[in-house]
């Protein structure tokens, strides 16, 4: 999966696309690289460029990530605490 990074990127050095619910940066080709914000709450941290298939690593720390209160699996994680804490 190391191959082709072609740099370590900090999340906030990157541009994020709401509508698209994407990041993305520039790529040297001209074209940019693309990681999603699902493939980034999944764990996911290697963006693409589409043009030259070029990657980046992206520096991120998941707690950071906008919306997480919104994330299903944020949600099932305090679900399983409440139930955690309801236990004796
Ligand atoms: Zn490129």
């Amino acid at each position: 999966m190391a191959e082709n990074i072609y740099d370590e990127i900090e999340i906030e050095d990157m541009t994020y696309d709401p509508a698209l619910e994407i990041y993305h940066y520039p790529c040297p080709c001209g074209d940019r690289f693309e990681i999603g914000i699902a493939d980034l709450r999944d764990g996911e941290y290697i963006a693409v460029c589409p043009s030259c298939s070029l990657m980046i690593r992206v520096v991120y720390e998941i707690d950071s990530l906008p919306l997480l209160e919104q994330l299903p699996n944020k949600v099932a994680e305090d679900t399983a605490a409440e139930v955690a804490a309801a236990e004796p």
